[in-house]
């Protein structure tokens, strides 16, 4: 609903329902590519997630707990094909409420049809299993939903990450309470209300809007939840856990990385580089399992490093809808954390060995940051152990392949990792030798895959979503014990 100014008045999704719309006072969205207000979301807090908790635990002991796993399904496959039949409107938003260049948005809104279609067929699949146990017994371990699940989104992917999430709680039997981001939250908002459409019954999935420090604390303490799962920064991460451990509920964490990309001297360069290039890009490098460090063989390292140059020096960066290489960053206050964490590079020692260019029409307003090369910076710094969340791509030599994976795994993060050889026994030592969720060889999918367990080890949290696992995170196994002689 447009005010008065054409400002877009959001509200909450609360048992099947808009309510709350924002005022004049509620939280500004901004468009990331030209710094402008186009919506404004309501300020929920403790009393909008007692509602939305309420709701959904009155959907899962009613209509929604009622549904067999086949119309559940049903419902989430329903959904999916309702997503593609509205691809055109949802890129729009998601375009321009994060800034992702167009084609990107689109690819964002394809693989959220396809987390429900997945889900959707998956439902039904979700078995228990039989324990063999004492003479004259049966024993079932059967696999139960955990009941209300609590959901916190971040802004980088709001669509996907949202679809992967309660995708797989609803797939499971779940009523979902939704918290998505401040900074981008339109696409989640619009596909609960098609979940609407789609039969998903009104409580079953609630999205309440707000600031993390109200809304998501809210819901990441609420008594009446039974799980949370979380993706974002590993301090919000750890406050979550805690509030989570205050309730003794469980936690499924996404909390980032500082994902390797390991070139060796045998590798496909022609394969290896534009794969490269593109895992920090993406998104403007505002990826957890965004590519940010390349780690290159000694032998090869001036050759792979005029060759990225070329590619970063020929990179476009301008408006999400103009469709170029790499769009904005999401907020003001994102970028200027994105300069001091270069600027500190620089100034303690790395060089800057390609900057991208910026479009000649890029609006004035804009968060822009063009993707940036650079080298030379110690193991040690923060460029080299921290999230940057920016298209910066960090590169280190390295002697042999010991060497290699002591880099490799020389952060707190393990998330992701590429391997580039030709070798392949070097490919599975590698493989195994990495510390991350996901190892990639001769390829990479930062983070990609509906059916590719996801998550991390070390400081990138624990539990896995998407892929069937992701589903089955969202059980519990309640096991009865039948005497029957
Ligand atoms: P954040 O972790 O603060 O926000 C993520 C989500 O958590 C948002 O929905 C936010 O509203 C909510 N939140 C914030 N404080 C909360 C609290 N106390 N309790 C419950 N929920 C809360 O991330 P950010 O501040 O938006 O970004 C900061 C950094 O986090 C980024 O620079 C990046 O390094 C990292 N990040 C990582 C991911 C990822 O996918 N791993 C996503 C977003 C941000």
């Amino acid at each position: 609903m447009l005010d008065k100014t054409g400002i877009t008045s959001l509200g909450h999704l609360i048992n099947g329902e808009i309510v709350d719309r924002a005022g004049t006072d509620g939280i500004e969205v901004r468009d990331p590519s030209t710094g402008e207000v186009f919506a404004r979301l309501p300020r929920g807090g403790a009393k909008e997630v007692d509602r939305a908790v309420e709701a959904a635990r009155a959907a899962y002991e009613g209509a929604w707990g009622a549904m067999t796993a086949t119309e559940r399904g049903r419902c989430l496959t329903r959904l999916g094909v309702l997503i593609t039949e509205n691809i055109d409107d949802l890129a729009d938003l998601e375009c321009r409420d994060t800034g992702k260049p167009m084609k990107q948005a689109r690819n964002d809104i394809v693989a959220t049809a396809r987390y429900f279609e997945y889900y959707g067929s998956s439902a039904d699949k979700l078995h228990g299993e039989t324990i063999p146990y004492a003479k004259g017994t049966t024993v079932m371990a059967l696999r139960v939903p955990h009941g209300v699940t609590g959901h916190i989104i971040p802004w980088n992917y709001p669509a996907q990450i949202y679809g992967r999430s309660v995708g797989g709680a609803l797939a499971a039997g779940n009523a979902c309470v939704v918290k998505p981001a401040e900074d981008a939250c339109l696409t989640p908002l619009r596909i609960s209300e098609l979940a609407l459409e789609a039969g998903i019954p009104a409580g079953a999935l609630n999205i309440v809007c707000g600031l993390g420090i109200e809304a998501g604390a809210a819901l990441a303490g609420h008594t009446g939840i039974n799980h949370i799962s979380f993706t974002g920064s590993p301090q919000t991460g750890t406050a979550v856990a805690k509030a989570a451990a205050d309730n003794q509920i469980p936690v499924t964490l996404e909390l980032g990385g500082k994902s390797p990309q390991v070139i060796f001297e045998d590798a496909d360069l022609d394969e290896a580089l534009p794969v490269i290039v593109n895992a920090i890009v993406q998104n403007a490098g505002q990826t957890c399992a965004a590519g940010s460090r390349v780690l290159i063989q000694k032998s090869i390292y001036d050759k792979v490093m005029a060759e990225l140059a070329k590619r970063f020096s020929a990179l476009e960066t301008g408006a999400g809808c103009d469709d170029l290489d790499c769009g904005p960053i999401i907020s003001a206050k994102q970028l200027d954390r994105v300069k001091s964490l270069v600027d500190a590079a620089i100034e303690a020692g790395a060089n800057v060995v390609a900057r991208a260019g910026m479009a000649g029409n890029a609006p004035e307003g804009g968060y822009f940051y063009p993707p940036l090369l650079l080298d030379g910076a110690a193991h040690e710094s923060r460029l080299a152990q921290d999230e940057v969340f920016g298209p910066v791509l960090a590169a280190f030599p390295f002697e042999d392949e010991a060497d290699a994976i002591r880099l490799a795994n020389g952060t707190p993060y393990g998330l992701t990792a590429s391997v580039w050889t030709r070798d392949g026994g070097r490919q599975m030592r590698c493989a195994h030798a990495i510390e991350a969720g996901q190892v990639f060889i001769n390829n990479y999918g930062a983070g990609g895959g509906i059916e590719l367990p996801f998550g991390g080890m070390k400081k990138s949290g624990y539990g896995r979503e998407k892929a069937f696992e992701g589903m089955v995170s969202f059980t519990t196994i309640k096991t009865v014990v039948m005497k029957h002689g």
